[in-house]
């Protein structure tokens, strides 16, 4: 994990920004009442990038709350605790057997360094539209577990989405993920410029199961969601493609490349159906 020296300051160009580390959960939600304007830190692989923000007025380091860093299997689903890495869900056998569509979509995930500091909450509150990991957690049904001072909640993930980098959370900490273990097939592509080291231009995940498609993206709307009207389609079973181009149409408004994006899915959707049926 990152380290940051023990409430202390990190220089900022010309600034210096306070840190203080909570210990734990209580702790870091207690620090979240008293400084609102400060940021949770926990690799730091985005956060780091923003430090010159003035928006950030300080940083709350949770690197150390060791009961969020927690993988744990039960026989109906399996809870990841907000501060694992991109590398501990890599090396978890749990993850492996059971959850093979979320390993492969690490496999993808930046460097080796990186994966080693960032962490899957990181990843998830940060809400990039191209961010890898929120399009599979959404495909699996993932919940998010929250904690605020006074209680905790457990959302449908897809629920705390809400447009561009506008989260339905207030002052709350995320504890972890509980994802359900099911019976399914997947598909997975991420496009990129280069193999590897890619920052998504966009990808496709898909996960059937014997009921129902479930269909998410990255870099294909101004934030991470599901796609409702081809999921929809593909359960009817017979449809043309001209029906599959309408329904990308509704389902995505990419911000930048959009009719080369629009194109690119067409051909993903289209192999992901020979693929997976
Ligand atoms: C070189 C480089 C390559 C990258 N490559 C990729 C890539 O291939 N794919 C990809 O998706 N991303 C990539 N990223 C982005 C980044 O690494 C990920 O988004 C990472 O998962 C963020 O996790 P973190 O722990 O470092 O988050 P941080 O930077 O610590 O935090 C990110 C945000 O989440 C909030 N937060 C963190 N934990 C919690 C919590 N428990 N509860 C509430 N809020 C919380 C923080 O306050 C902050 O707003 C890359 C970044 C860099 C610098």
């Amino acid at each position: 994990m990152h380290r940051l020296p023990k409430d202390s300051r990190v220089h900022r160009g010309e600034y210096e920004v306070k840190v203080y580390r909570a210990k734990s959960v209580e702790e870091a939600l207690e620090l979240i009442e008293n400084y609102p304007d400060f940021t949770l830190f926990a690799g730091g692989s985005d956060v780091s990038v923003h430090l010159q923000e003035e928006s950030i007025g300080g940083l709350i380091d949770i690197t150390e709350i060791e009961s969020l860093k927690v993988i744990k299997l039960s026989s109906k689903s399996i809870k990841i605790g907000a501060l694992v890495t991109i590398n501990e869900i890599l090396e978890s056998e749990e993850v492996l057997e059971h959850l093979p569509l979320l390993h492969k979509v690490c496999e993808t995930f930046a460097s080796h360094q990186i994966r080693n500091i960032a962490t899957i909450a990181g990843n998830v509150i940060n809400d990039s539209p191209v961010a890898d990991l929120i399009a599979p957690l959404l495909v699996l049904n993932a919940t998010v577990i929250l904690s605020s001072l006074e209680s905790q909640r457990v959302v449908v993930l897809e629920e705390l989405f809400d447009g561009f980098k506008s989260l339905k959370m207030d002052r709350e900490i995320v504890l972890g993920f509980e994802l359900p273990i099911e019976q399914g097939s997947f598909y997975y592509r991420k496009v990129g410029a280069r193999e590897r080291l890619n920052i998504t231009k966009l990808s496709l995940v898909m996960f059937r199961t014997d009921d129902e498609y479930r269909v998410s993206g990255a870099s294909l709307n101004s934030y991470v969601k599901r796609f409702k009207t081809i999921e929809k389609l593909l359960e009817s079973s017979c449809f043309s493609k001209s029906e599959l181009i309408k329904a990308i149409e509704k389902d995505v408004s990419p911000h930048s490349n959009a009719e080369y994006k629009k194109r690119v899915l067409l051909k993903m959707l289209e192999e992901a159906l020979v693929e997976i049926g």
